[in-house]
């Protein structure tokens, strides 16, 4: 006999989806296809021999390590994190570090803490999907502010603010935005600090790309103009993604909800894991793995970049990040990117959709093209089977 699941199902899973709305798997992709959709570091960056020999170390030194503790995080590692933000003009004591499952977990855990249903959250147009996934089966309005070359547009920022019921969070990725790319300049960092202030809003500043800059650093973190600011980081995107350990710094009223939070969640994180990412990072290899990384990336940007100027020509703009690990090309022209995005797959290469990025999800003539995951060959040759299809596509789509 079958359970009547339809009748028991809160209503939230209505809300649930999967991490993009494409559906990857159902695309007409020929063997060989070139996908543009990684937001990962390439596998032969992977640093596996040194994690697996902090790993074992780890082992040896605290074997006790394998129990049951710490709910908020190695000590090591939490220092370790405020160190480096420090560096970076943050000051932050190891206190206001948790360590999270990524910095997935760390936007799950803030919105269990701060929203109910009705709230209003704010994000920047386009987002982090993975955000909204987190914010959307909390039945909240989700209101998106525009970006522009150099962030978020302020006005808009301050009209979403002003009004009422005031704004939960702002949802922001400031520094090498996924999926635009773009950084958030050093005056407007501080003038969205002071709305946010002025107003009242939590600020969540989820920055997995600050350190994988090109040719310059990025300003310094919001957290750094503002006590208050929520900062979430991640190993994900300087280590390995598959590691799941990234951390969130937040105000000291906050600690212990949040360690509550994790408690309830899933205990803790990986505890050796932890002891072993504490000592890789605090090691010279670390600084000389981040200086290949960013120069590879910096490579592959200009590269894919080159290429696309190339193919696309007058079909498409699109500014070159500073660094981070996606390049947001808009069309132009009224077209929809996910409509086209099966006719390219049957070409032999795939994107994200913009239309992924909107809370509304509505049509957009955006793309995101990750690049970190393809080689030289792969990219040159990607960019070459875009260009063709969109291209053809474009000129179809004209009217005569
Ligand atoms: N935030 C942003 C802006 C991201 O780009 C990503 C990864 N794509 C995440 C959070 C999730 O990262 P993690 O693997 O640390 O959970």
């Amino acid at each position: 006999m079958r359970l009547e699941w339809e009748r028991v199902l809160a209503k939230r899973v209505a809300a649930f989806r999967a991490c993009t709305r494409t559906d990857f798997s159902q695309l007409p992709c020929p063997p060989g296809t070139i996908h543009f959709t990684g937001g990962a570091p390439p596998v032969e960056c992977l640093p596996a021999e040194t994690i697996s020999d902090a790993l074992v170390r780890a082992w040896h030194a605290e074997p006790t390590a394998l129990w049951y503790d710490e709910t908020d995080g190695y000590e090591g590692l939490r220092v370790a994190i405020a160190d480096r933000m420090r560096q970076r003009g943050a000051r932050v004591d190891p206190g206001q570090v948790l360590i999270t499952q990524g910095a997935q977990q760390a936007i799950d855990l803030v919105a269990r803490l701060l929203l109910e249903p009705g709230d209003r959250v704010v994000v920047e147009g386009p987002t982090y999907f993975g955000a909204l996934q987190v914010f959307e089966p909390y039945d909240v309005a989700i209101e998106a502010v525009p970006l522009d070359e150099a962030g978020v547009v302020l006005d808009r920022l301050e009209d979403a603010f002003r009004r009422e019921p005031r704004p939960k969070l702002f949802y922001t990725v400031p520094t090498f935005q996924n999926p635009a790319g773009v950084t958030l300049s050093a005056e407007r960092r501080s003038a969205v600090v002071q709305l946010a202030a002025r107003y009242g809003v939590p600020i969540v500043e989820d920055d997995p790309y600050g350190e994988l800059w090109y040719e310059a650093p990025p300003p310094p973190p919001l957290r750094a103009y503002w006590e208050e600011v929520l900062f979430i980081g991640t190993f994900s995107k300087t280590l390995a993604p598959g590691l799941r350990l990234g951390w969130l710094v937040a105000p000291p009223r906050l600690m212990k909800p949040l360690i509550d939070a994790k408690e309830a969640a899933d205990i803790q994180s990986d505890r050796l894991l932890q002891r072993a990412v504490a000592a890789v990072v605090t090691s010279p290899w670390y600084e000389a793995h981040l200086r290949a990384a960013r120069a590879e990336y910096a490579e592959r940007c200009r590269l894919l970049a080159d290429a696309l100027s190339h193919e696309l020509g007058e079909l498409a703009r699109w500014s070159l990040p500073g660094g981070g690990f996606f390049l947001w090309v808009t069309l132009t022209g009224e077209v929809d990117a996910a409509t086209l995005l099966p006719r390219c797959a049957e070409a032999g290469v795939t994107y994200v959709p913009g239309s992924e990025f909107y809370p509304e999800h509505r049509p957009s003539p955006s793309l995101r093209l990750g690049f970190t995951t393809l080689g030289r060959d792969e990219l040159l040759r990607g960019a070459e089977r875009l260009g063709r299809a969109l291209r053809r596509l474009l000129t179809e789509a004209r009217p005569t």
